[in-house]
């Protein structure tokens, strides 16, 4: 198991497998995805070599994210092959939802157990100011997909001064029957985001107080469960979700760590630099590699510092994925 010097450990890999994306989120990308370079992504068989050495060093979930993962056409076969990896029990997806009805089926059969679909608003004028999209119709079509086909379905929501009063609302209306974990994720300062940041973040503190006031009820999870804190209503088929990174000790549960769409290794989401794999995953040495993982994990750091306004070499989050 990948344990660092804080006796955190790491069962899960978020692996980024592009870092395009077709959405234009007004905290994230708001002029749209800007081509950096050559597309030089992760292949299937990097992916490969990269997924069985977290395997085999206790890694059981794996998240493939973006950029927009769904602009890869060659998703469900990743899907695939980290489903197929021993050792990997649970493979998701996050993704901003534009191609679910399209594609859903497809990644269920290639072994795909959950879903996280980003939906910043359940008004749909409010939900294409947000990413430039008008697309609310059919990212509720394809969540209704998912569902059918058993996936378990959580929603990532960022909280946003202007639209929050509604979010809340709306969504408490929608969770009453929808069987989803709605997550409303605090808006976070990036290298690319500072006016935008200071004009829109709002903490998630007084919802979670809003929620306690109306009935719900914080769900005690196990301690590898993350960062996230949920809770859930007896009145509701849903739940929600919090997560607060400027809250005190929200880097105490971390139990994930990052791959670029380019082979880095990022300890964290804001640190300072990503550690380069991919000559390992080109060479194909599983055991190289599993040795370069463990010591590396020596340099993480115990938090990200984000409360001191210091996000590394992160300018918006499409480069590695949330
Ligand atoms: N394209 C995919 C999607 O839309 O879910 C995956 C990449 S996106 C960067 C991953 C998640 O990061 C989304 O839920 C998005 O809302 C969230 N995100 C992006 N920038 C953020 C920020 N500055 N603060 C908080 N969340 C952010």
């Amino acid at each position: 198991m990948l344990e660092d010097k804080f006796g955190r450990r790491f069962h899960y890999l978020r692996l980024s497998i592009t870092d395009v994306c077709n959405f234009r989120c007004t905290y994230c990308l708001p002029d749209g995805y800007q081509c950096s370079g050559d597309r030089d992504f992760l292949s299937q068989e990097e992916i490969a070599v990269l997924v069985n050495a977290f395997a085999g060093l206790g890694t059981s979930k794996i998240r493939i994210t973006g950029g927009e993962p769904s602009l890869r056409k060659d998703l469900p076969q990743i899907i695939e092959q980290c489903a197929n990896t021993p050792g990997i029990e649970k493979v998701a997806i996050t993704s901003n939802g534009f191609k679910l009805p399209q594609m859903v089926q497809s990644w269920a059969d290639a072994g795909l157990t959950a879903l996280n679909i980003s939906m910043d608003s359940l008004d749909p004028r409010h939900f294409h100011a947000i990413t430039g999209h008008n697309k609310l119709e059919t990212v509720l079509q394809g969540i209704d997909m998912a569902l059918e086909l058993g996936i378990q379905v959580k929603i990532n929501s960022v909280l946003l001064k202007p639209y929050s009063d509604t979010m809340l609302s709306t969504a408490l209306d929608w969770l009453r029957d929808k069987p989803v974990t709605l997550r409303m994720i605090e808006l976070m300062q990036t290298g690319d985001n500072q006016p935008f940041f200071n004009d829109n973040h709002i903490s998630g503190q007084p919802i979670k107080q809003r929620l306690l006031e109306q009935g719900w009820g914080q769900i005690l999870r196990d301690k590898s469960a993350g960062p996230a804190q949920e809770f859930s209503h007896p009145d509701y088929n849903g739940r929600i979700g919090l997560i607060m990174p400027y809250s005190k000790d929200f880097c105490k549960s971390c139990n994930r760590l990052r791959v670029s769409s380019r082979g880095k290794l990022h300890l964290c989401l804001f640190a300072e630099q990503g550690l380069d794999l991919r000559p390992l995953l080109q060479e194909g040495n599983i055991d190289a590699l599993q040795q370069e993982l463990v010591a590396l994990l020596g340099q993480k750091e115990a938090s990200h510092w984000l409360d001191k306004g210091y996000t590394g070499a992160t300018q918006h989050l499409a480069m590695l994925g949330g």
